[in-house]
């Protein structure tokens, strides 16, 4: 769709209307027959038509051109009004520059910045609409710390929100507990299994252990016995070598044994060289003796 002519400062040339829709030409583009249309308009004129608007010679979306330089350089010259007239907009300036100016226009409407709120709303009075929205925030008066919007605000009782607050966080804080509760006893439970088992494999160790103490007590018993016996039988030879040498002392100063005492010296001779063959030795002498008794 085109530019109202109402909003045109000065004569605007027919050749810049469109033949469509008889506004000024928006984003125009020409027919071969040098009609010219708002590009929205000849497309969806030709949606259902195969010719021209004006004249209804053959027409189709690939015979469209764009407008002659010098209508294009006419068009963007023509002074316009702001859009935004209604509101209290004065600013009249060239086609070609009307769209910036829209884009930033302080008459501009724009929607309201509190959620929900319907209401569309220039620069030039959105501070006077934001304190009287419908829809605006603001903090509790009375100290609850809740934020309001205008709305709300008359059936906002603190008391009432403070406490389903409350109830929410109790529940939460409930839960929370009980989660805690159960994550501890099962971590008690499986601590105590394997407790019960440590306990299980020391005692296993301990009766181990325990065997292998008594038969190495038995094996020391033992051993103590063996030696025991062992000095036992030390000591018995003993008191038979001395019981012996006195024996043997008196035999050989008791007088009519001279005639041994060559065989004596050599045995001492002998047993000063051999200490052990001692008992032999006194045993053959002793055979001898008996014979010759
Ligand atoms: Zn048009
Ligand atoms: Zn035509
Ligand atoms: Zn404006
Ligand atoms: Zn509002
Ligand atoms: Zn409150």
């Amino acid at each position: 769709m085109g530019y109202d002519v109402e909003r045109f400062v000065g004569y605007v040339n027919e050749g810049l209307l469109c033949c469509v829709c008889r506004d000024v030409l928006d984003d125009p583009l020409q027919a071969p027959c040098e009609h010219a249309f708002c590009s929205t308009c000849i497309h969806t004129w030709l949606v259902n038509h195969q010719n021209c608007p004006e004249d209804r010679l053959p027409l189709s979306i690939a015979n469209l051109r764009p407008l002659y330089r010098y209508m294009r350089n006419d068009l963007a010259r023509l002074q316009v009004k702001c859009t935004y007239r209604s509101l209290g907009c004065k600013v009249i300036c060239a086609l070609e520059s009307i769209h910036r100016h829209e884009e930033q226009c302080y008459f501009a409407l724009f929607g309201c910045s509190n959620a929900g709120c319907a209401v569309k709303v220039s620069q030039h009075s959105l501070a006077a609409h934001l304190c009287v929205c419908e829809y605006r925030n603001s903090v509790c008066a009375r100290g609850c710390g809740y934020t309001l919007s205008a709305a709300d605000e008359a059936q906002h009782n603190c008391v009432f929100e403070l406490r389903a607050e409350l109830d929410v966080l109790r529940t939460e804080l409930d839960c929370k507990v009980e989660e805690v509760r159960h994550e501890m006893e099962s971590r008690l439970d499986s601590q105590r299994r394997h407790m019960v088992q440590k306990e299980s494999l020391l005692k296993n160790e301990v009766d181990e252990l325990k065997g292998q103490l008594s038969r190495v007590v038995s094996d020391v018993c033992a051993l103590l016995g063996a030696e025991r016996t062992r000095r036992q039988e030390l000591e018995k030879a003993e008191l038979e070598k001395a019981e012996l040498l006195e024996r043997l002392k008196n035999e050989v100063l008791k007088p009519g044994m001279a005639a041994t005492k060559a065989v004596t010296r050599q045995d001492e001779a002998h047993r000063k060289q051999n200490p052990n063959s001692l008992t032999l030795d006194y045993l053959k002498k002793k055979s001898s003796d008996v014979t010759a008794l």
